[in-house]
């Protein structure tokens, strides 16, 4: 059934919008525009590393998608439905459809790694605990974390509690996942475990947005390479033409420092 009623992200719409589409979006913090007038779209299925300097806008685009901030003007889509006007329980609904992971993980750190993964199910969802906690040791064991179940945050490695927070993330079967710089806080030996799970979730057919500094990451999984600078997406490529010729020279400056 497809009317204005329905809900925003899992009744497929019509034509297989894109899962995520930014038509003319500004971002204004007080007098500062840190977005500007963007377009941008992410297919289903997609995978889009997004990079740039520091101070870019990289936080504030993915944080508009599942609208931890809201825009100041144009509009975003989700599954080809409008976003902006949503409130109260219309907005919790589109936001159990997207999962987000933060670079400092962003765990309870009271609640064990299972609970923290099943708290959204039994608090949002209503579910049972016991029915909670079988998903949640699923997504564990998925995550490579079958035997930390009852290790709090601060028993786990810095890659362990990301991967929680994947897992967390995931609990709510989003169609689209959001990551802001997932290994950023990382000590270096962890980072290609957190990666790894990224790639295998890549390759599930999960639509993912990734704020990402790790090079390698967007080059061998991204499908698509977002570059921002100033609040403006300067360039968009496959990852093989933006890291072999990239056209402007900003992207090509930056490319010069991280790579
Ligand atoms: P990036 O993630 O690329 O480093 P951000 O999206 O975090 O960039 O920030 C873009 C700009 O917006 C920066 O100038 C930052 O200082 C500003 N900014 C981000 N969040 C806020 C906020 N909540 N209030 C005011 N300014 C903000
Ligand atoms: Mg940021």
């Amino acid at each position: 059934m497809q009317s204005s009623a329905a809900p925003v992200a899992d009744t497929p719409a019509p034509h297989a919008s894109p899962a995520v589409e930014f038509r003319q979006v500004d971002k204004f913090f007080g007098p500062h525009q840190v977005i500007s007038q963007v377009d941008f779209s992410v297919g289903r299925g997609e995978v889009v590393a997004i990079c740039g300097p520091s101070g870019s806008g990289k936080s504030t685009l993915i944080r508009l998608i599942n609208q931890l901030e809201s825009v100041s003007g144009g509009e975003i889509l989700i599954n080809g439905r409008p976003t902006s006007a949503l409130t109260g329980r219309a907005l919790r609904e589109l936001r159990t459809h997207i999962g987000f992971v933060f670079q400092q993980f962003n765990l309870y750190a009271h609640l064990s790694a299972l609970d923290n993964v099943s708290l959204a199910l039994v608090k949002v969802h209503g579910w049972t605990r016991a029915k909670a906690h079988a998903k949640a040791h699923t997504l564990l064991e998925r995550v490579g974390l079958g035997g930390k179940a009852s290790s709090f945050p601060a028993q786990l490695s810095g890659g362990q509690q990301q991967r929680v927070a994947i897992a967390r993330a995931l609990a709510t079967d989003p169609s689209l996942i959001l990551f802001d710089e997932p290994t950023s806080a990382l000590d270096p030996e962890m980072i290609g475990e957190v990666l790894q799970v990224m790639q295998e979730l890549a390759h599930s057919g999960i639509t993912m947005v990734v704020v990402t500094h790790e090079m390698s990451f967007a080059r061998e999984i991204a499908d698509r390479v977002v570059f921002m600078d100033g609040g403006i997406i300067l360039e968009q490529a496959d990852p093989e033409s933006f890291f072999t010729a990239p056209v402007h020279p900003r992207a090509r400056r930056f490319l010069q420092k991280v790579l």
